[in-house]
């Protein structure tokens, strides 16, 4: 039987709603609207693109948003102290700065990520809220393996005691998405690029989810029948010269969709969650920072 479909744009829906739905009681009860800061340095195409498209998910929910521009020749200095003008502006609950910074600043990544406010730290990459995850105690978790875990609630996919395996153990979705699953009591194993015989590990899993950022990975053979299968992954193709790139996931969609119980698409899968996530996470920083 083919695999239930996951199509990521009725979950983002969702979660959107519901943060606007916090947003406007917040607005309510303490007259502040919830604010988010985007940080652009240079002008990287790609990173253009997710800023507008963050941007206008504040505008949609009618948060408050500022868009910061800095020129790619922005020293570490000044960035810094953009961050901490925006770690003290009572109107931004939420900072972002959007990576990768430009070459000349890439050594600074940690220092700049970990100057934002932790309590306005909405990408959850702060290491007190890297910490405040593994503990079991966070109140802001990074958006796109927090978005994985909403989606597998909204679809009643069941966690609790079921074998989850992440492939990756990056500190932006695999490390974070094993914690999360940890947390809904699944049994979790984390594979990466020195895992052995990873096929019979996948094969016994309820729940895969694939962040290796390698095109169609996984295979029909790794898959368990009925398995929930997740792909975080997202793989430009080029189609030649001046032809737009085509994006793929991890997983070979085709084929694993005939042997999983569900499975998410790329393009139009988890990529839509991250976004959503990331105002929920502004909602939840501003109800925080007002004691609501
Ligand atoms: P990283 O490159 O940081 O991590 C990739 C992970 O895959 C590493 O842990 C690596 O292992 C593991 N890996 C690589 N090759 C193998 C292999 N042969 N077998 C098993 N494991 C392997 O990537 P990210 O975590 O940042 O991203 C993963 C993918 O998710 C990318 O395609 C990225 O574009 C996408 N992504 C999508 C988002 C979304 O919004 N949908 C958001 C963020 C990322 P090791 O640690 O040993 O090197």
């Amino acid at each position: 039987m083919a695999a239930k479909i996951l199509y990521g744009k009725e979950f983002a829906a969702r979660i959107k709603e519901d943060a606007k739905k916090e947003a406007l009681a917040i607005k309510e009860k303490s007259g502040v609207m919830p604010g988010l800061a985007v940080v652009i340095v240079g002008n990287d195409p790609a990173s253009t693109v997710y800023v507008r498209n963050k941007q206008k998910a504040c505008d949609e929910l009618g948060l408050y948003s500022v868009k910061v521009e800095m020129p790619e020749t922005a020293t570490k200095e000044e960035l810094l102290a953009k961050i901490d003008e925006l770690n003290s502006d009572k109107k931004v609950h939420g900072i972002l700065v959007q990576l990768p910074l430009p070459k000349a600043l890439k050594d600074a990544e940690d220092e700049v990520l970990n100057r934002i406010d932790p309590r306005k730290d909405v990408d959850g990459f702060h290491p007190v809220n890297v910490g405040k995850l593994s503990v079991g105690d966070a109140t802001l978790t990074p958006c796109t393996p927090t978005g994985v875990i909403r989606m597998l609630e909204l679809s009643d996919i069941n966690m609790d005691g079921a074998h989850a395996v992440v492939i990756g153990r990056s500190n932006i979705v695999g490390k974070p998405m094993a914690n999360l699953l940890l947390q809904k009591n699944a049994t979790v194993t984390v594979c990466h690029s020195h895992t052995k015989n990873l096929a019979d590990i996948t094969r016994t899993a309820d729940i895969i989810v694939a962040a290796v950022g390698r095109p169609r990975f996984v295979t029909a053979d790794m898959v368990k029948p009925g398995a929930t299968v997740i792909d975080v992954g997202i793989n430009r193709i080029s189609q030649g010269e001046g032809k737009k790139a085509k994006l793929i996931g991890d997983v070979d969609f085709d084929n694993v969709k005939e042997v999983a119980g569900a499975i998410t698409p790329v393009p139009g899968g988890v990529g839509l969650l991250t976004i959503a996530m990331l105002m929920q996470n502004t909602v939840t920083a501003a109800k925080d920072q007002l004691g609501l």
